[in-house]
C-alpha cells in the first residue's frame, strides 16, 4: 500500500455493474479531495471503454425483466429506497459535504430533496396510467408509455447526491436500466447511491455506475446500446454531449451553465431581498446553477445594495459557508473578482484569500459583493460558480430586460418587487426558463419540472418532473375494434 492509499479515508472507489462491486482495472486514478480541508478521501479509477461495454451488457441483460415488471411493482424498490435515504440522512449528509465542501445544512437539504425526488418517483403510477377513448362506435385508442432501453445519466460536482436523483429515480420506475456516470470530483455519494438500491432490493443490472471523465462520456455518447443520454454539467461539455449522442440518434437533454439575473426595484421590501440576494449568492458557495449571479439594481436601490453588504459580511467560510470545489476554481473565482476591479468595478465586499482557520488546506472564497460592474466585463457576461455578486445599474425595468436577454444563459432570473404589475412584465420578458418573483433560487418543486432555457438546456425536455416522463418514456398507440355486432366499418 503506498503512503497516499494509507492515508486515504475511504477505499478506492469501485464500479458497479451486475450488482457487484469492481475494482477498475484501469491505473489512471485521481485523487478525491476533500475542499473542507484538503484531505485525501479516495482515488477514483477513470475506467476503460471496455468496463463502460461490461456495464451496458448488464443493464441490457437486466431490462426485460425489468421492464416487464409491472409500474406498481418496479415502484416498491423505491418506496423502500426512500426509507434508507431517510434512515442513512446523517450519513449521507456528512458524505456530501466531505466531498463537496458544502455546509451541513446544505448537503443535509441535498438528501431532504433526493428524497422529494424519490416520492415523485413514487407518484409515477397515478401520472402513466395512460389514455384510452372511444373514437368510433365500437373503435378504441389507448395510449401507453413504454420504456426506452438502456439510458445514461451524466452529471456535475456540485450535487453529488441530488442531482443523480433527479434523474435515476424516475428513468428506472418507468422501466428502463441505467449507466450512472458520477463526477470524478465527487464519485462517493453515488457508490453509496448504489448500495442503498442494492439493499433495497433493485435486480442486478437495474443500476450501474462507471466512473470516468472525457472518454467514458465520449463513450456512452458513441454506444449503439444506449438510446438516451441524459447530462447535467457546464455548458461546454453540454453542447459535446448533446452533438454528439444526437448524431448518434440518441435522444438527449443536456443541461448547462447559467448566469441568473437578479431584478431589485426601488419599491422592493429591503429586508427581504437583502435576506435572499445573499442566500441566493453565497448558497453552497455560490455553486449553484440557480444561484443569482448578476443583479440588475433598476434605479435608487442604494439602501438594499448597504443592506445586501451588511448580510453578507454575515457569511463567513468555514462556519455559514462551505469551500469552493478545488484550487483551480478558488483560483478562477478570485481571478474574475480582480479583473473586475481592474476594468472599474467597485469592490464592496472582497472575499478574496479567505482561510479557514484549522483547515488551511480547505479552498474557500469568502462572500463577494461588486458594484458599478458595466454589462462588457467578464463578470456580468460569464459563469463565475463562486460567492460573487456582480451588480449592474440601470435606469429602466427595460433596460434592465435588455441586459438579462442578451445573455446567452438562461437558466433562472428573479424580481424583487411589490408591485404585481412589475413582477408580471419581468416575468414575461425575462429570457430564462425559471422565474421568481420575492425568491432568489427559483427551483420548481415536484411535481414540477426543472429546466431553463437557452444555453443552460438542450433538447426538448426538462429533466425532472412531469417532463421527464416523455423523455424517458416512448409512447405506442393501439386501436382496437372486438364488436362485429356494432356493424362499424372503421379502417377495416
Ligand atoms: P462539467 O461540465 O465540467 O462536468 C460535468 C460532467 O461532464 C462530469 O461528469 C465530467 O466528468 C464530464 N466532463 C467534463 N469535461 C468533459 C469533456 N471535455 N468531455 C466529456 N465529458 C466531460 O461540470 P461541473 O464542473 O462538474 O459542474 C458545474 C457546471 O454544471 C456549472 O456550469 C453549472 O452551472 C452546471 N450545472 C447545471 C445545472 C442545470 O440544471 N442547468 C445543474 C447543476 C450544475
Amino acid at each position: 500500500m503506498s503512503t497516499a492509499t494509507a492515508r486515504m479515508k475511504y477505499p478506492r472507489v469501485k464500479n458497479y455493474y451486475n450488482g457487484q462491486f469492481v475494482d477498475s482495472s484501469s491505473s489512471a486514478d485521481l485523487d478525491v479531495v476533500s475542499p473542507v480541508d484538503g484531505n485525501l478521501l479516495s482515488m477514483v479509477p477513470m475506467s476503460s471503454t471496455d468496463e463502460l461495454n461490461a456495464a451496458v451488457d448488464s443493464a441490457k441483460k437486466a431490462f426485460p425483466g425489468w421492464s416487464s415488471l409491472p409500474i406498481k411493482e418496479r415502484v416498491q424498490v423505491f418506496f423502500k429506497y426512500r426509507q434508507l435515504l431517510e434512515r442513512d440522512l446523517d450519513e449521507l449528509t456528512a458524505l456530501v459535504s466531505e466531498e463537496n465542501g458544502k455546509t451541513w445544512e446544505e448537503a443535509r437539504a441535498e438528501v431532504d430533496k433526493s428524497i422529494e425526488l424519490t416520492e415523485f418517483a413514487c407518484s409515477m403510477p397515478q401520472l402513466v396510467s395512460g389514455e384510452i377513448l372511444e373514437v368510433s362506435r365500437g373503435v378504441e385508442c389507448r395510449i401507453d408509455h413504454f420504456p426506452l432501453g438502456v439510458v445514461a445519466s451524466i452529471v456535475p460536482f456540485n450535487f453529488p447526491l441530488m442531482v443523480p436523483n433527479w434523474t435515476m429515480p424516475n428513468a428506472l420506475v418507468l422501466g428502463n436500466t441505467m449507466i450512472m456516470k458520477p463526477s470524478e470530483l465527487v464519485p462517493l455519494s453515488c457508490q453509496r447511491m448504489a448500495e442503498l438500491l442494492r439493499e433495497a432490493g433493485l435486480p442486478d443490472g437495474v443500476f450501474n455506475v462507471i466512473n470516468g471523465g472525457k472518454e467514458i462520456v465520449e463513450g456512452i455518447c458513441d454506444h449503439k446500446d444506449i438510446e438516451a443520454v441524459s447530462f447535467v454539467g457546464s455548458t461546454k461539455v453540454a453542447k459535446l454531449v448533446y452533438q454528439r449522442s444526437t448524431q448518434n440518434l440518441k435522444r438527449c437533454v443536456a443541461l448547462g451553465g447559467a448566469k441568473n439575473h437578479l431584478f431589485v426595484l426601488p419599491d422592493a421590501n429591503p429586508t427581504m431581498t437583502a435576506t435572499n440576494v445573499t442566500a441566493s449568492m453565497s448558497g453552497c458557495a455560490g455553486q449553484r446553477c440557480m444561484a443569482a449571479s448578476a443583479m440588475l439594481a433598476v434605479g435608487n436601490v442604494d439602501p438594499i445594495i448597504n443592506q445586501i453588504v451588511e448580510e453578507a459580511r454575515k457569511v463567513v467560510p468555514g462556519k455559514n459557508l462551505g469551500a469552493v470545489i478545488s484550487p483551480v476554481a478558488k483560483d478562477r473565482i478570485e481571478s474574475y473578482i480582480t479583473d473586475a476591479e481592474k476594468a472599474g468595478a467597485k469592490i464592496l465586499l472582497d472575499g478574496r484569500g479567505a482561510k479557514v482557520e484549522g483547515k488551511e488546506g480547505g479552498t474557500y472564497v469568502g462572500p463577494t459583493v461588486i458594484d458599478h460592474v458595466t454589462p462588457d466585463m467578464s463578470v456580468a457576461k460569464e459563469e463565475i460558480f463562486g460567492p460573487v455578486i456582480s451588480i449592474m445599474r440601470t435606469d429602466t425595468v427595460d433596460e434592465a430586460i435588455k441586459i438579462e436577454n442578451e445573455n446567452p444563459y438562461g437558466n433562472a432570473a428573479s424580481v424583487f418587487t411589490q408591485s404585481g404589475g412589475m413582477a408580471r412584465y419581468v416575468m414575461e420578458h425575462a429570457s430564462a426558463g425559471m422565474i421568481g418573483v420575492n425568491i432568489g433560487v427559483p427551483v420548481p418543486r415536484e411535481p414540477f419540472s426543472f429546466g431553463g432555457w437557452n444555453e443552460s438546456r438542450f433538447g426538448a425536455n426538462d429533466i425532472t418532473g412531469k417532463s421527464s416522463i416523455e423523455f424517458w418514456t416512448k409512447l405506442k398507440k393501439t386501436t382496437t375494434k372486438w364488436n362485429p355486432e356494432a356493424g362499424v366499418n372503421w379502417m377495416s
